[in-house]
């Protein structure tokens, strides 16, 4: 839960999914609707299917214990080195280095290193000096210390070296490089325009569940698709279209409800919101888009913007 996201955001998930789910084997017998459920709004919903996915090897193959072999651990869906090693130091005291954020700048830094930390070479030179540098016994405090260094002193941006404990070791604080290494990498963000539909047969609406290949894979949303000018179409029509495609029904649009705009990686999203009519046809895709109840809708997990777009059904 912690990967990409802040302590104070996890806190309620963490107790919610806890208090659902709370051993290992709960969680490898539980559905994973209910598992999305749970993660719904905290993002990155890779992390919940894997953890899904590792509780179920950990039942199968581990009888329900957690392996201390760091290559077992490796093994488990959704775990790399850095979660193998935060996991092992952490947990059992193992001599197993760490390389995140925040070490990659404070290693990057001590090192001197004005490289790219993403790359092959850089992630060989920073991996090797995360394990030249651990001490023989409490590698998990040091590992964890490290961290809280990076985050808690060597900032990205104007690092705080009169209070860091290493700062006589620093290369780049008595260089005065502290503002290109690491060396910044630019996010080549991307406008899209997309449209989301609400189709309405009396109390029900139209969901559907996204693809494993799509944003939001094992979510459920509105029909939702991209907006664009090439195929040429006014967007009513283009709603039509889009329609059929996802879910087999025609549909007469209705009134504008709503425009969102949202983040997701490096996608800048505006989307459009339309009510409108079924007027025909037959649900697709076996149970992946179904007729739901609004009453039913909170104990789906939707994405993002599908919640809030459900929040404004009457
Ligand atoms: S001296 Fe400054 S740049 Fe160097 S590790 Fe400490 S905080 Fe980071």
């Amino acid at each position: 839960m912690l990967q990409q996201t802040q302590v104070v955001t996890v806190i309620g998930y963490f107790e919610r999914f806890l208090a659902a789910f709370p051993t290992v084997a709960d969680l490898a017998a539980a559905d994973e609707q209910q598992v999305l459920r749970l993660w719904e709004g905290l993002g990155y919903y890779r992390r919940a299917r894997q953890l899904h996915a590792a509780a179920k090897v950990l039942v199968a193959e581990h009888g329900g214990v957690f392996p201390r072999d760091i290559q077992q651990i490796r093994a488990l869906p959704g775990i790399g080195r850095y979660t193998a090693g935060a996991i092992a130091s952490i947990a059992w005291d193992a001599r197993e280095p760490i390389l995140e954020a925040n070490t990659i700048r404070v290693f990057s830094r001590l090192l001197g290193f004005r490289g790219d930390p993403a790359r092959k070479d850089g992630q060989r030179l920073l991996w090797d000096f995360s394990a030249s540098v651990l001490p023989t016994k409490q590698s998990g405090l040091f590992n964890q210390a490290l961290m809280e260094l990076g985050s808690e002193i060597c900032y990205p941006r104007d690092p705080l070296c009169d209070r860091c404990p290493v700062g006589s070791l620093c290369p780049t604080k008595q260089q005065g490089l502290q503002a290109v290494i690491p060396p910044k990498r630019k996010t080549a963000y991307e406008d899209r325009h997309e449209a989301a539909v609400i189709v309405r047969r009396g109390n029900c609406v139209v969901l559907r569940r996204c693809a494993p290949h799509e944003r939001w894979a094992g979510l459920w949303d509105f029909p939702r698709f991209p907006v664009t000018a090439r195929r040429g179409d006014p967007l009513p029509e283009q709603l039509k279209t889009a329609a059929a495609e996802l879910t087999g029904l025609a549909i007469a649009p209705g009134r504008h409800l709503t425009t969102i705009k949202h983040g997701v990686t490096r996608f800048r999203i505006t989307l459009d919101c339309y009510e409108a009519k079924y007027t025909g046809g037959r649900l697709q895709r076996g149970g992946d888009v179904r007729w739901v109840e609004i009453d039913e809708l909170e104990s789906y997990p939707l994405s993002v913007t599908g919640r809030k777009l459900s929040r404004l059904l009457p």
